[in-house]
């Protein structure tokens, strides 16, 4: 063991077994061990890579939809410019380097980075050094100004806050917990019955949820309601509601299991963009519906933002590649996984590429 999961076995010897969430909480953002704490993770050499990092083309696209939805908000003198979970803040550089094609915005935007991670602050902090802007560091959105409106991005956030898992078990639900197994290890069990959980399902089914992303998502409609704005959220998820456990941990580009090594693996589980859907909706926010990533980028150009690159690139496949992956539609590539979910103040036409319903969604059981 190490010393954080010794850290969750004494909580769990103490308290009794904790909720997944729980343990993805203290996995993650542990301040000692936390797995984002800790590192940068991001890239070739760490354990995953994430679509600002594939290629450019993807902050500046997201950049370009900002300062149109700045446009559409009737040109605010102040806007804030909001990133949740900025990782490197690879995104954030791409974005405001393509914005100064629209000098107004540049002018009017206040910098906010959502970051709870201090070695991720740092690493933000140095790549935004080049766009000569200020940023603010806020650790929670509780922080945002209130008042201006808000244009949010969050690429790769909502799949890494905590989710608690439930299982049907002889016609009631318990929660997945974790425990120390008998061989001392931390394990998985199955908790006292949840009668308040009345969903109908077979037995054995696993219902997944996040209830902290969906408080995060009430939180940012209100506020998209209260002073205008846009929250754009793209993820690997799903459009549909469905049972199923998508817990997962990665570590050096390879699966691992989610209880070993505490803060060691990235754990995510899959956005179930339905109930962020709805939570934004109930909140007051006009919510756009969900398109894939695909989609989102082929609306905004991609194809065509690659065929400039590629004319003064040195490798030009690297770009065809990039763009492959980003927005391709095979099992290897982004294009299909990802689903981008765009929130407005009412009475906002939609942001660019969310104008219409994606043809992709519909022809798709499974999404
Ligand atoms: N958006 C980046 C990074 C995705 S990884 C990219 O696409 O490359 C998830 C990011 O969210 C990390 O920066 C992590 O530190 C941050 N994060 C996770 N949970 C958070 C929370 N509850 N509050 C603030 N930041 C969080």
């Amino acid at each position: 063991m190490n010393a954080l999961e010794r850290e969750i076995a004494e909580e769990i010897a103490a308290g009794g077994p904790i909720g997944l969430d729980r343990f993805m909480a203290l996995a993650l953002s542990h301040p000692r061990y936390g797995y984002y704490m800790t590192r940068d993770p991001f890239g070739l050499a760490g354990d995953f890579i994430t679509a600002p990092e594939v290629s450019q083309i993807f902050g500046e696209l997201l950049g370009l939809l900002a300062g149109i939805t700045w446009q559409m908000l009737g040109e605010p003198k102040r806007v804030a410019l909001v990133e949740l979970g900025p990782g490197r803040g690879t995104l954030m550089a791409d974005a405001l380097r393509a914005a100064r094609a629209l000098p107004g915005f540049i002018a009017s935007l206040e910098l906010h980075m959502v970051e709870m991670s201090p070695v991720l602050q740092q690493a933000q902090a140095e790549s935004l050094k080049g766009s000569g802007m200020r940023a603010q560091w806020h650790a929670s959105i509780e922080s945002l100004p209130e008042d201006c409106p808000l244009i949010v991005l969050a690429n790769e956030f909502f799949d890494a806050i905590p989710v608690r898992q439930f299982q049907r078990r002889d016609g009631e639900w318990r929660e997945r917990l974790v425990g120390i197994a008998p061989d001392g290890k931390l394990g998985l069990g199955l908790g006292a019955p949840v009668p308040g959980l009345k969903l109908e399902a077979p037995d054995e089914a696993v219902f997944e949820t996040s209830p902290i992303s969906l408080e995060i998502m009430k939180h940012l409609a209100k506020r998209i309601v209260a002073q205008g704005g846009m929250a754009l959220a793209i993820d690997y998820g799903h459009a549909r509601f469905g049972f199923g456990e998508t817990l997962q941990a990665v570590r050096q580009h390879a699966f691992s299991p989610v209880l070993a090594d505490a803060g060691e693996a990235d754990i995510t589980a899959h956005v179930d963009f339905s109930a962020l859907s709805i939570a934004a909706r109930r909140s007051g926010a006009a919510v756009h519906p969900v398109i894939t990533q695909a989609s989102l980028l082929e609306r905004l150009g991609i194809r065509h933002r690659a065929e400039i690159l590629k004319a003064k690139a040195e490798n030009p496949e690297e770009i065809d590649l990039a763009v492959e992956r980003l927005a391709g539609t095979g099992p290897q590539a982004m294009g299909l996984l990802f689903k981008a979910l765009a929130i407005t103040s009412p009475g906002l036409a939609p942001p660019p590429g969310f104008d219409a319903p994606d043809p992709r969604l519909a022809a798709q059981k499974e999404d």
